[in-house]
């Protein structure tokens, strides 16, 4: 276990130059307070967890102290924005404050968000609200704890500092933790801008640094591309089946790595509806729940285009190919084992795909639905689900089905709900519930967020005592449009 003033820095992406970021000092925050901190993801640098007890933690993450061994910046890119170009974007209001190696010899980056303005800041501020800080850190780690790939969170630090959004609010700080922050729009930025020296520079960067395997191959670039397709495409499934609505797909908030990264308006839902949209400002519906499949292919291939220097044509597109095969296997088999399912059969995939269409039909909540099923013997649990269904004759049908098919397992109840619960969570990050603890947050009570922060790091565990976060959303919290300002 390590102090705060162990840590071990090892800048990697800043050795690549000022043709990639910018050297920038983060502007502290005034009256710096811990809202929560993860001990998990404290773990992840080996650091010892009574540290956030100290005056320290708060001071390195908000801004008035820094290890002397950082080196701040801000990063570029640009990025397909709701499938528009955008030629300028990067870190407007977050800097990576360095790499972190821990005892195991893995890297982490730092990256604090809202530490002020930057020549990547346009006309924001360069600051984060207390709001969106506190809905990235709950769903980094409670993805991770629902085994979604994501970028992590250390912690949240509030302040007086007032920043205006559509009323006037609080600022804070997130310290945000991966691997990696290079984007798609990375890439995409140093090939709009002909750049292609530096664009083979970021690429040998990320193949030394990320995907050292691919050296290995005959064709790095080309195994490296094929790659993040895949962990793309493994990452969708997860989104899908566990019912994660990211927002905004643009390709600057899609991690190179295939970790949910960057978020703004995200949802999981409540009742099942593959047509939500959980982005106020989402006119289209470009971003809905369904349409992240189609839109993470689009996303690729505009990846796929700026390594065109580097990759032939036919085989960025013999890589495209893998993504719909690869998400749909590893979709199929989630949903099996939500299903309780371990075997394979050609049926399942009808199985599933009529089962969401009478929960969207019935407005069937996506999460509870898998638990109770597992709760109780098929037919029991069965009879108890079927209350909720309005289309009677085409959930009886589907039971049937389903209990046929269910026998064919062979396993007894017992042991089928201890699988079943162990991918189905009784716990999930509902909108509702961020926004009670958000409100009690900014009003100075930081007890609600840490509660509910520890209840959903263990999603699959029976929790006695929090019953009430398992229960139905009330009609109010259904229906919660987040906007984009952050
Ligand atoms: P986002 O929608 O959060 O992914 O951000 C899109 C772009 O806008 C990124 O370049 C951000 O750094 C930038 N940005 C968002 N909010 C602010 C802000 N308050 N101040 C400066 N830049 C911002
Ligand atoms: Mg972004």
């Amino acid at each position: 276990m390590k102090t705060l003033t162990q840590l071990h820095f090892d800048n990697r992406f800043a050795r690549l130059g000022d043709t990639f970021s910018t050297k920038v000092q983060p502007q502290p925050m005034s009256e710096p307070k811990l809202v929560v901190a993860s001990e998990a993801a404290m773990a992840l640098l080996d650091l010892d967890p009574a540290e956030a007890e100290q005056p320290l933690f708060t001071e390195l993450f908000s801004g008035h102290k820094l290890w002397s061994t950082a080196e701040p910046r801000a990063m570029v890119y640009s990025g397909h924005q709701f499938g528009v170009y955008n030629p300028q974007l990067g870190d407007g209001r977050g800097l990576l404050l360095g790499e972190v190696r821990n005892q195991a010899g893995e890297y982490w980056d730092l990256h604090l968000k809202g530490a002020g303005l930057t020549p990547y800041s346009r006309m924001g501020d360069g600051r984060a609200v207390l709001r969106s800080s506190i809905r990235e850190f709950l769903a980094s780690e409670h993805l991770h704890a629902l085994g979604i790939p994501s970028s992590r969170a250390l912690c949240v630090t509030g302040s007086s500092e007032p920043v205006y959004r559509e009323r006037q609010e609080r600022g804070a700080m997130l310290l945000r933790l991966a691997p990696s922050h290079v984007r798609f729009g990375h890439f995409e930025f140093f090939y709009y801008t002909r750049q292609h020296e530096a664009l083979r520079q970021l690429l040998d960067h990320v193949l030394a640094c990320h995907f050292p395997k691919c050296l290995e191959e005959a064709e790095p670039e080309r195994a490296f591309f094929t790659r993040v397709v895949e962990r793309t495409a493994e990452m969708i499934a997860r989104w899908q089946a566990y019912g994660f609505c990211h927002g905004v797909m643009n390709t600057d908030n899609m991690s190179i790595l295939g970790i949910t990264f960057d978020f703004g308006p995200y949802a999981f839902l409540d009742d099942f509806d593959a047509r939500h949209v959980c982005n106020h400002s989402d006119h289209g519906g470009r971003y809905s729940f369904e349409n992240q499949v189609p839109i993470a292919h689009w996303n690729l291939a505009a990846l796929a285009q700026a390594l065109s220097p580097f990759i032939a044509v036919e085989k960025l597109r013999e890589a495209m190919a893998l993504f719909l095969p690869r998400y749909e296997s590893v979709w199929l088999d989630l949903m099996r084992q939500r299903l309780g399912l371990r075997t394979e059969q050609d049926v399942d995939k009808p199985l599933v795909q009529e089962l969401l269409q009478l929960m969207q039909t019935s407005a069937i909540d996506y999460t509870r639905f898998f638990r109770e099923l597992g709760d109780s013997a098929p037919a029991q649990a069965l009879r108890r689900l079927r209350e909720d269904f309005l289309d009677l004759p085409g959930f009886d049908a589907w039971a049937e089905r389903y209990r046929q098919r269910s026998e064919l397992e062979g396993i007894a109840q017992e042991a089928r709900q201890a699988q079943m619960h162990a991918v189905n969570p009784k716990y999930i990050l509902r909108n509702y519930l961020a926004q009670q603890v958000i409100e009690a947050a900014e009003q100075g009570d930081y007890g609600p967020v840490r509660e509910l922060h520890q209840v959903l790091s263990r999603p699959f565990d029976e929790q006695p005592d929090m019953q009430r976060y398992a229960e139905r959303p009330p009609e109010w919290g259904k229906h919660l449009q987040i906007s984009c300002s952050s």
